[in-house]
């Protein structure tokens, strides 16, 4: 079996799709998504898949290190998410050429479903505000979710913040434990926004209403960073959506900064990569919770490797991740779980017509698919 060619596809607001196309008429599909790069990862792709092209598909490790290592500057979002993209479609091909799901390849599966959360939150405290997380939370209990991660929204942190301000995100926090009762896990984005001496009084402050984790307190350039703030809070602290290799993560695991790691299949070098940073991370007694936050295609990717790793611990799930519209049958949240597929390869089964398809729309472009521009009151840069 040879690759015979590798096509890409954008039918959606930060969708990008790559199917790798082989002359035994088996097709691997998988997400090429780097959020806020819309031209320069396909060209990426492009790059690769000149190598790739007349390739057996079936020898993806080699392939792997052929991609990581022939490109001399190694790493790099650009890079890994390219990887990953080809990486996850050669898995899908595999499993279609066995006749088994991806997972099966890996070892088998050690689970028979992939716990999930939702995106969920209070912050909005006007009484409008306060009706639509109701409505949400309502809606995403009745399928059973015993998880929810709250963001920041679009509040900007300065290197430090008022007593009104930390209050407000402190209040909110209390209100969602306050709602839901002391069987289901909050969670916490603060998105790299805060500095650690911020991060870690926020922290102090959210204990009481023990949150299963605090995610990107601080940025992910400074594993030290990290760890200052780990050293200092109650509960786990967790990284690594930004994070792309094992060697990008060495540190993190090794000086053990955090508890729980996030790679995201998509930009970590895909599910061979993963498995390798959830093996590396087995030793320290760390878990992963693979983020996910693009289609359902890199959901998929996310699980095949979920599934077989005993230290994974939950899986981060966007509405557009469970498919609907894109995949014939997309995922469904049943009690809280994602059943594991019996079907070969990822498990997905694209509508072609709605893949294939072209997203022309608004939100399309570096800054408008993340959300544009943020400053602080002085015009000055703030993080988004
Ligand atoms: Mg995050």
């Amino acid at each position: 079996m040879k690759v015979t060619r590798v096509d890409q596809f954008s039918p959606g607001p930060r969708t990008r799709l790559v199917r790798v196309s082989t002359d035994s008429g088996i097709d691997g599909w998988s997400e090429g998504t780097l959020e806020g790069k819309p031209f320069s990862v396909p060209a990426a792709i492009g790059e690769y898949s000149e190598y790739l092209v007349g390739k057996d598909p079936l020898r993806i490790e080699h392939h792997w290190q052929q991609m990581y290592r022939s490109a001399f500057f190694r790493g790099g979002a650009h890079n890994m998410t390219a990887i990953a993209a080809l990486d996850a479609a050669l898995w899908d091909i595999a499993g279609k050429h066995y006749g088994v799901p991806s997972y099966a390849l890996m070892g088998g599966r050690v689970r028979d479903r992939v716990r999930v959360y939702a995106h969920w939150g209070i912050d909005d405290l006007t009484d409008e505000g306060l009706e639509r997380s109701r409505a949400r939370l309502s809606e995403l209990s009745k399928s059973g979710y015993t998880a929810y991660k709250s963001g920041t929204g679009s509040q900007t942190f300065r290197a430090h913040e008022p007593p009104s301000t930390i209050d407000r995100f402190v209040k909110c926090a209390y209100m969602m434990r306050e709602w839901v009762g002391p069987e289901v896990e909050l969670c916490f984005d603060f998105h790299g926004k805060m500095t650690p001496g911020l991060a870690i009084e926020v922290c102090n402050e959210l204990r009481g209403m023990r949150p299963m984790f605090v995610e990107e307190p601080v940025p992910q350039e400074n594993p030290d960073a990290l760890k200052l703030v780990s050293d200092h809070a109650a509960f786990p602290i967790a990284t690594g959506e930004r994070l792309l290799s094992r060697w990008e993560f060495r540190e993190v695991i090794e000086k053990q900064c955090v508890s729980l790691l996030q790679p995201d299949v998509a930009h970590c070098g895909g599910p061979t990569e993963l498995k390798k940073i959830a093996n590396y991370a087995e030793v320290y007694y760390q878990h992963i919770m693979p983020h996910s936050a693009i289609g359902p295609l890199a959901l998929a990717a996310c699980m095949m490797v979920d599934a077989v790793v005993p230290n994974f611990l939950i899986q981060e799930q966007v509405d557009a991740s469970l498919g609907a519209g894109l995949l014939k049958r997309p995922w469904r949240v049943v009690d809280g779980y994602v059943d594991l597929w019996e079907t070969p390869g990822l498990g997905v089964e694209v509508d072609e017509g709605v893949a294939t398809g072209r997203y022309e729309g608004e939100e399309y472009g570096y800054h408008r698919e993340l959300g544009g521009e943020s400053y602080f009151e002085d015009g000055s840069v703030a993080d988004w």
